[in-house]
């Protein structure tokens, strides 16, 4: 019978097929040539001790045990050309994925989506990175794939339903990302790889006869007697059908501020904000696997911290190793950070979100926007940063320790931020108690990661859009709006989602409960 193993290697031994091999058969006395196949279950990282190993979960197949190849396929989808019509708003992960299951069950979703496509939104991409031109329906988080797109591509979760994560693992092996994401602890695809991902979704969206809509915003709900009929667009056009998925993220400002209008229950939600710290990756791989050179076994070395500051939580967020910087503002006339990473995550920069946990009660002074406080209080954080940095996609940046000190930094040195940056004191950009939550904290960062803690060190500022400020109330089972018949808030924006995959399986939650009341 096939022997299931797990174990501890050196990570030479488990980058080669050979060594492998050779040391499995020690371990369970038998020749190498009597193994007549591995299959790797789980592979993640142990850089707890200085000499790093690598945990593996194994099968182990011996010649003339049974052993066949798996290929992950796609799920059998019918032609739903003609059936029942279910708006999506949003072709983010959420939408996405709400659209497949949608055609599971048999039924026609139409996509709405006021972005580019993933080929059209590169240009957007260019001209906010060169040009400082923000398209305020495509940049880094609107258009087709949603803000996850040009993203480090993480696919990790919190979600603690392993079989809901495995189906969008899986769903992704089978649209084209390498099965290692099924192995690795820490899965991720990377920005170069994963606009194909998406345009093979949206291809087979339309080959089953879905509808995928682009450049298409929509700037109303049409609702009568507390029940959706349907959407208006930025032409005029109405769209009519009585269920919809709204999945349009935590950078849709109109559409939380239509919703407000319109007197749809919206609540004001706690996010997360601080700065993007970017350090040579170097130094991170020297910090994480306590050595000079990484070797070329180790991939770039990922960071994962929380500490207690002030009664506040403060952390490391969607952290890139090898990756980039990325201007995300949604809007002209203010500056967000967020990072990306290429596949094989090979810059010579290693970036991360450094972010304090917000309270409602942050957003007293912006009490008078209701359900729109957090929106406001982001708002005015991105919008300063704008005008301190010299109001274009320049970013407010400071060295670490300077930051720490209260020093302007005298010189930037360049950082991955392709805009470029603009030397000022931090502080200026947060509230008071803000700044000296991120100060205290990253002395203590630096004495659980030593080394951290360095002004060759930059922070850029801010990093606000962490999740979504506003939560759509629905119903816990149902997931249908509490006061609207037909509409299904979902994904990040919604607040239900914080990442690809979360936001992935809430579509398909979304989707199934929609079939259930069809029924
Ligand atoms: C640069 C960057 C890097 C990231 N890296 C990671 C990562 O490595 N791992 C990870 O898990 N998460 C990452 N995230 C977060 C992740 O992308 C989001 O959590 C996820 O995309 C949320 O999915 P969603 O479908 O709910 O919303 P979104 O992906 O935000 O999609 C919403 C879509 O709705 C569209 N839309 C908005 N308003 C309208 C309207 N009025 N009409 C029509 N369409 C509309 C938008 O254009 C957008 O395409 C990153 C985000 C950014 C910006």
């Amino acid at each position: 019978m096939p022997r299931e193993l797990l174990l501890q290697v050196t990570p030479e031994i488990a980058a080669n097929e050979s060594l492998l091999k050779d040391y499995l058969s020690k371990q369970i006395k038998v020749s190498p040539q009597e193994i007549q196949h591995i299959t790797i279950l789980k592979r993640s990282i142990d850089a707890r001790q200085k000499a790093i190993k690598i945990n593996l979960k194994v099968i182990i197949y011996l010649k003339g045990e049974a052993f066949q190849e798996t290929k992950i396929e796609l799920p059998v989808y019918k032609d739903v050309s003609s059936a029942q019509e279910v708006i999506v708003v949003g072709a983010g992960p959420a939408g996405l994925f709400a659209a497949l299951q949608l055609i599971e069950l048999g039924l026609k979703p139409i996509v709405i989506e006021r972005g580019k496509d993933v080929r059209g939104r590169r240009r957007d991409l260019k001209a906010i990175n060169r040009e400082h031109i923000v398209n305020e329906d495509s940049n880094y988080c609107f258009g087709e794939g949603g803000a996850g797109t040009y993203s480090d591509g993480k696919l990790y979760t919190r979600s603690k339903k392993r079989g809901d994560v495995t189906r969008i693992l899986e769903l992704l092996v089978a649209f084209g990302a390498s099965e290692d994401i099924l192995v690795e602890a820490h899965p991720h695809i990377g920005t170069n790889k994963l606009p194909k991902i998406i345009e093979d979704i949206r291809n087979k969206i339309i080959e089953f006869g879905g509808q995928v809509l682009f450049d298409t915003r929509v700037t109303d709900i049409l609702v009568k007697n507390n029940e959706v009929e349907g959407i208006v667009t930025q032409n005029g056009d109405k769209i009519l059908a009585n269920k919809l998925i709204l999945a349009t993220g935590h950078s849709a400002r109109d559409i939380f501020e239509l919703l407000d209008k319109k007197k749809i229950l919206i609540e004001a939600k706690p996010f997360a904000l601080g700065v993007r710290a970017e350090h040579s990756q170097e130094l991170i791989d020297s910090i994480q696997y306590s050595c000079d050179y990484r070797g070329e076994h180790l991939p770039p070395a990922p960071y994962s911290i929380v500490k207690q500051v002030n009664g506040r939580g403060m952390y490391s967020f969607c952290m890139c190793p090898g990756g980039v910087i990325a201007p995300c503002a949604t809007s002209p006339g203010e500056v967000v950070t967020n990072g990306w990473s290429p596949s094989k995550r090979d810059q010579a920069t290693a970036n991360s979100g450094i972010v304090i946990e917000l309270k409602l009660e942050d957003f007293k002074p912006f009490a008078k926007f209701g359900a729109l406080a957090g929106v406001e209080f982001q708002k005015s954080i991105e919008q300063k940063a704008w005008h301190l940095a010299g109001r274009t996609q320049k970013v407010p940046a400071q060295r670490m320790i300077d930051f720490t000190q209260n020093k302007v930094s005298a010189d930037i040195p360049k950082t991955s931020y392709v805009p470029g940056t603009t030397s000022v004191e931090m502080g200026q950009v947060f509230p008071g108690f803000l700044s000296q939550i991120l100060r205290e904290g990253f002395k203590e960062f630096g004495k659980s990661m030593r080394g951290y803690l360095t002004n060759e060190a930059i922070l850029h500022a801010p990093e606000s859009r962490t999740s979504s400020p506003v939560r759509i109330p629905r119903d816990a089972y149902t997931l249908e709006h509490l006061q609207i018949k037909g509409l299904y808030p979902c994904g990040e924006g919604a607040g239900y989602a914080g990442g690809i995959i979360s936001a992935a399986i809430d579509g398909e939650k979304c989707a199934l409960m929609i079939a259930e009341s069809l029924k």
